[in-house]
């Protein structure tokens, strides 16, 4: 009977262990399928949202940049990841200790991404590097439906295979010339018993204090490369032309600063045919704010008859219907209103299920299109027709126009 309790009180404080420690795939918001990218992606945004220096005096979101940070070092080595998956926690645990590669520093690993020293620079003395601005041409349609898309841009990284060290083996030292000041002092005699001191940059070093046995061969030392980098780009749906988003600190990486922040700026990009998938009329129409215009083509028989219909595919290819009665008239260059199918309004709540999108109105211009030459028969009827009416109940806009009357000459 002791035995068993004993064995039920060894059993619970297992289960209490287990529970313990947090699972690193949930930790880092990903499946167990995850790519290395995705790993990458993941620790990158929420690293980034728990550090200390964005939540002051946070305690929970401090403990939670170390989960992340210790759910990343293990999962973005294959070799510390397959033990985790085999055996969990205790796994990697045990094999640490035997092979003395103790405990991280969150904040070594938030700069090896990010630069610096692993701390924004608020209030520390930590440089930033510059802003990058990046325009990014988004079609009508992207605005009026929203889209996540991808960009690509040549993006200065910290050498991975260095890990920003410049060095084969990761390994550097202090000079042994100038003992790491990077400067030296040289006596130069001006005259017998007359010298002058000056300071000189170390040119066994370059002037930074360290040296390094074997450069690294992927940055040839200079511990960061520029590649070609794809950013995800989501367009809320009526994000205003030429607004900008904001990506902090995802700027040009250095191990000697903090990224800066990388701004793009949602230019809208000019309609063509070629890109215009659905065939849409939509892809021309021309964008003012909310508002969206377009310009309707009729002939003088539509005009001044009525009687017609005309079919015009949105943005998200729904059809808007145009057209007057048999006996309606449209003046040239009138403009109808057609409330709600402008633009859809910008909400930050766009993509919540208890969000409805307000619409701004769509603006139609018409144009009326006078044939520019007939048939002789089709002529002589228009003509006779004309007059009869003219005589009948015509009306004289030069009489009625109040202009004083000057004879020909
Ligand atoms: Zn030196
Ligand atoms: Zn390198």
């Amino acid at each position: 009977m002791l035995l068993q309790s004993l064995l039920l009180l060894v059993f619970v404080a297992f289960a209490q262990l287990a529970l313990c420690a947090e699972d690193y795939y949930k930790v880092l918001g990903v499946d167990k399928a995850a790519t290395d990218k995705q790993l990458k992606t993941a620790y990158r945004q929420l690293s980034k949202k728990f550090h200390p220096d964005k939540n002051p005096g946070d305690e929970s979101a401090h403990e939670k940049f170390v989960a992340v940070s210790e759910a990343y070092d293990v999962l973005s080595n294959s070799e510390t990841r397959q033990i985790y998956d085999r055996y969990g926690h205790e796994g990697v645990q045990n094999s640490r200790n035997g092979g003395g590669n103790g405990g991280h520093d969150p904040f070594d690993m938030f700069s090896r991404f990010f630069g610096g020293h692993g701390h924004f620079g608020h209030s520390s003395r930590e440089p930033r590097g510059h802003n990058v601005e990046v325009k990014v041409e988004i079609s009508l349609r992207d605005f009026y439906n929203g889209a996540t898309t991808e960009f690509h841009w040549n993006r200065q990284h910290i050498c991975e295979a260095c890990e920003g060290t410049g060095s084969a083996d990761k390994k550097v030292d202090h000079c042994k010339t100038c003992g790491g000041h990077g400067v030296r002092i040289v006596k130069q005699q001006l005259a017998p018993g007359m010298f002058q001191q000056m300071q000189m940059r170390c040119d066994a070093c370059g002037g930074r204090g360290k040296t390094i046995q074997k450069l690294c061969t992927t940055c040839g030392g200079a511990r960061v490369e520029k590649k070609p980098t794809a950013v995800t780009l989501k367009i809320d749906r009526g994000a205003g032309r030429d607004s900008r988003v904001t990506y902090e600190n995802e700027a040009d990486e250095s191990p000697d600063w903090v990224a800066g922040d990388l701004l793009v700026t949602l230019a809208e990009q000019a309609p063509s045919r070629d890109n215009n998938p659905d065939g849409v009329d939509g892809a021309f129409f021309r964008r003012k704010g909310d508002d969206l215009y377009w310009t309707e083509v009729l002939s003088l028989r539509e005009a001044w008859m009525g009687g017609w219909t005309r079919n015009l595919t949105h943005l998200d290819a729904h059809v808007v219907r145009l057209g007057r009665e048999r006996g309606q008239v449209i003046q040239s260059g009138h403009i109808e209103t057609v409330p709600g199918e402008g633009m859809p309004k910008w909400h930050e709540d766009g993509d919540s299920v208890y969000h409805k999108h307000e619409f701004g109105n769509l603006y139609v211009t018409y144009e009326v299109i006078l044939p520019d030459q007939m048939e002789k028969g089709m002529e002589k009827e228009f003509w006779e027709l004309w007059e009869k009416w003219r005589l009948k109940k015509g009306v004289d806009l030069q009489k009625d126009s109040g202009r004083p009357i000057r004879d020909e000459l």
